[in-house]
């Protein structure tokens, strides 16, 4: 009796950033393994790692209703539960025999520790959990530099990537025809609605997330998003994708925080439309590099644990950032008087997501122009951006701030006003969020245009005079830098 409930128990395939049914090394081996399935989705309200922020428990909301539904076509569907991983999966295992759990590396230091004395723990119990890689295309710890240490600068780690063959892939793991087995008895299972997602947010107390349409989140959603671009944007990806107003970039990035596509997917449907279409060979080869930030970000994630919160250049620590809690509100509305920065944090407010090229000169505005401390601003996107990114965010910060590893130089400090006129020239993208912006080619940055009115919560204001003036404030900031870092670096 023992031995047939054993050898008919279930598996378990735990998700967690990686809510997709295809390109699935978990659900691969389950299947494989010919065992019934069980997909579990455990919300953890203490999690080891960084709580989610706002919008992302908007998307996550919704990847899992996409998820789910995926599974119901195979006639399954996803078993939710809340609270502590390590009690459920322990409870679950023993009610249903389980012996065998896969679930998704997620790459965060602290939860892959976390993971590690999970393991051990259902070990002891004689239940296996294993960690599969449905995230990055080389995991930290597998390239190093010559001098066998961890990549701290870009283009070598780059270079390493690009030798490694990992950015190509010939074979494409996917789901196999075979039926999805059934388990013989379920385990009850939450209403997504019962994990409760609260997007709460202010400034403002309207429905917030209902502009979040540009997206659909789930992997039906990624697909199509991937296969829009290939069709409509990577041929000019390369001359064009510091360009708001034309919006080529794929709008990938939540999708892949969510593992609903995975990035050899992406980097295989590249391969495949540019072997039929040679004019996409360029912007191919500049969406890797950028793919590749992702997978350096991760390394950078892994060298410091602590990356949203602590410098990676330990010699930023004594800077003396400036506490103007009403400029910070300032930048985070949207209402700094610089047209483009204005446009950009309206962007994310409005859609949850930013343009990179604006997100630079946004996040730069804040700790170069206003000298205010990169984390605010690392927070306030934690909490607005859909894609929102442990590695990603943090380290992007710290690349504006100069604290980062590979950073911008401490003497670039974008101008918003010729920013604003280079990629924005007809200011197309900022009338899209400045309600009656009007462009002046004369006057192509932030605008001393007594007229222009925007709505900001429920009254109409005058379009706001700049915070700080630009010349004084890169002065100031070229200052607060040299006066704080050593010489050496620099020289
Ligand atoms: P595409 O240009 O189509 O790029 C394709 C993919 O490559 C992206 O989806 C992303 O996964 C990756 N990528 C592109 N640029 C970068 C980069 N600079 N660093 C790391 N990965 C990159 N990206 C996030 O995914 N999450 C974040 O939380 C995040 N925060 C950022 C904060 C700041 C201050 C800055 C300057 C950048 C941030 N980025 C972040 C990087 C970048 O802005 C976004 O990845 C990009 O805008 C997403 O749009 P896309 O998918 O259309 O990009």
């Amino acid at each position: 009796m023992t031995e047939k409930r054993t050898h008919f128990a279930p598996v378990i395939v735990w998700f967690r950033f990686d809510l997709r049914l295809h390109d699935h090394a978990g659900i691969r081996a389950a299947l494989e393994s010919g065992r019934p399935i069980l997909p579990l989705y455990i919300w953890d309200e203490n999690p080891a790692t960084r709580p989610l922020g706002a919008a992302s428990k908007w998307w996550l909301n919704r990847s899992l209703e996409a998820l789910n539904q995926d599974l119901q076509k195979h006639g399954s569907r996803l078993i939710l539960e809340r609270g502590n991983a390590r009690i459920i999966l322990t409870s679950m295992a023993k009610e249903y025999g389980i012996k065998t759990i896969y679930c998704s590396q997620t790459f965060d230091p602290k939860n892959e520790h976390n993971d590690w004395e999970m393991a051990d723990e259902l070990a002891a119990a004689g239940i296996k959990l294993y960690r599969l890689n449905n995230t990055l295309l080389v995991p930290p710890g597998t390239l190093y530099t010559q001098g066998g240490k961890p990549f701290r600068v870009f283009t070598p780690f780059y270079k390493s990537l690009l030798a490694s063959g990992a950015c190509y892939i010939d074979t494409l793991p996917d789901l196999p025809a075979k039926p999805w087995p059934q388990p013989t008895k379920w385990p009850k299972s939450l209403k997504i609605s019962a994990l409760g997602f609260q997007p709460a947010l202010t400034p403002s107390g309207r429905d917030w997330s209902s502009n979040f349409d540009r997206f659909k989140p789930g992997e039906a959603g990624a697909r199509s998003a991937l296969k829009h671009f290939l069709k409509n944007s990577l041929q000019t990806y390369e001359s064009d994708r510091d360009r708001p107003d034309l919006d080529v970039t794929s709008h990938l990035s939540p999708h892949l925080r969510f593992g609903e596509i995975s990035p050899q997917r992406i980097l295989h449907e590249i391969a495949q439309a540019t072997q039929t279409d040679h004019r996409l060979t360029t912007g191919a080869a500049k969406f890797h590099a950028e793919l590749a930030w992702r997978e350096f970000s991760y390394g950078l994630l892994a060298q410091q644990p602590r990356l949203h919160v602590a410098n990676f250049r330990r010699d930023f620590d004594h800077f003396e950032w400036r506490h103007d809690d009403a400029q910070f509100r300032a930048w985070c509305r949207g209402e700094t008087g610089y047209e483009l920065v204005d446009a950009g944090m309206r962007e994310l407010w409005q859609t949850g997501y930013m343009h990179n090229r604006v997100r630079m000169v946004a996040a730069s505005f804040l700790v170069k122009h206003l000298l205010i401390d990169w984390r605010r601003g690392e927070q306030w996107f934690w909490d607005c951006l859909l894609d929102a990114d442990p590695a990603n965010n943090p380290a992007s910060w710290q690349w504006v701030a100069g604290c980062g590893a590979d950073a911008a130089p401490y003497f670039r400090v974008f101008n918003p006003i010729t920013q604003a006129a280079k990629f924005d020239p007809k200011g197309l993208y900022r009338s899209r969020y400045i309600q009656g912006y009007t462009h002046s080619p004369t006057d192509a940055g932030h605008t001393k245009k007594q007229a222009e009115l925007f709505e900001s919560t429920d009254t109409f204001l005058k379009y706001p005079q700049p915070v700080v003036d630009h010349v004084f404030a890169r002065d100031r900031a070229l200052q607060a830098y040299k006066n704080r870092m050593a010489d050496e670096e620099y020289e």
